[in-house]
């Protein structure tokens, strides 16, 4: 078993202003965050989680890795919030899926109310169970179910990362096959969506990760998309992982992006955020050192011409 074919799509919605989803699709490492708190704080607090594992989450294997990983993350947003306190009580949902293809086996991790669910020949499955407090009270026999559904309090949840500064992580492992397609969403999918759609729009992309991804964004767009919408697909195939990749090396990024520095005033007109395309454009410069090259040619030659005569 191997993975296949992935695919990751955040949106902001039709009524929210700003995207407080953040998600990860790093093979063998999918996540997806959703964020709270005021003032941007939401924001940080799901980019946070989902830098954190990004970051630490190369070469991570199994269950126990996974929980580490978002114990790690939990750390990050806590310290930033102690450190900040326009970002106090910031927090986020976290939902991960780790996969070990030599195992053929999917760790999850999760805290709060973003989803994991599995397709398999068609139908869904959902595998995590969202961290709700009514969810609790219902277990515990303080509500009915019905009551449940129509509590003030209902989407409230009862464990978040950065919040406290620890978390308790409910993880699993779970198996999977060629043909396996996983979905980590953000509750901006399932309140706008049912099941059943969420299947039907799987079914009706062929189990292409990136048309369904697109498919449920626009579904729950479509359903009035009242809060920003994140999803992550990946799919598991026949076959085994080609031979570790050549390791990315980080350090050949800001060499490249040095470089634009020196160039003095071409650079500076450049925003920022163009800094590597500018980079890469320094090739731009050889039109330029030909035609001084030919001026140079051509004038040696009617230099000699001259002399010749
Ligand atoms: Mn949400």
């Amino acid at each position: 078993m191997r993975i296949g074919r992935a695919a990751g799509v955040t949106d902001t919605g039709r009524r929210r202003l700003r995207n407080e989803d953040a998600f990860v699709c790093e093979p063998p490492l999918f996540a997806v965050a959703d964020g709270m708190g005021g003032a941007r704080a939401g924001e940080t607090a799901a980019r946070l989680a989902a830098a954190a594992l990004e970051e630490s989450g190369r070469g991570a294997e199994g269950e126990d890795a996974l929980v580490a990983l978002i114990v790690e993350a939990n750390r990050r947003i806590w310290e930033q919030a102690l450190a900040d306190p326009s970002k106090a009580g910031m927090g986020t949902t976290v939902t991960a899926a780790l996969v070990d293809s030599r195992a053929g086996t999917i760790a999850i991790g999760h805290v709060g109310d973003s989803r994991a669910y599995r397709v398999r020949d068609g139908v869904l499955e959902q595998l995590t169970t969202d961290h709700f407090l009514v969810a609790e009270l219902v277990s515990s026999g303080v509500l009915t179910q019905e009551e449940a559904e129509r509590h003030p309090q209902r989407s409230a949840i009862t464990r978040a990362l950065g919040t406290e500064p620890t978390v308790d992580v409910e993880a699993f492992t779970v198996e999977g096959s060629p043909g396996d397609l996983f979905l980590i969403c953000s509750d901006g999918l399932p309140t706008m969506v049912s099941d059943e759609q969420v299947a039907a729009a799987i079914l009706t992309a062929d189990g292409d990760p990136s048309a369904a991804a697109e498919a449920l964004v626009a579904a729950a767009n479509a359903r009035g998309g009242e809060d920003n919408v994140t999803v992550v697909l990946f799919e598991l195939e026949e076959g085994d992982e080609p031979d570790e990749p050549a390791p990315v090396e980080p350090a050949a990024e800001p060499a490249i992006e040095a470089e634009p520095a020196v160039e003095d005033a071409v650079a500076e007109e450049a925003p920022v955020d163009d800094v590597r395309t500018h980079g890469a454009g320094a090739g731009g410069r050889l039109p330029a050192l030909l035609f001084v090259a030919a001026i140079v040619v051509v004038a040696v030659l009617a230099l000699y011409w001259g002399l010749g005569r």
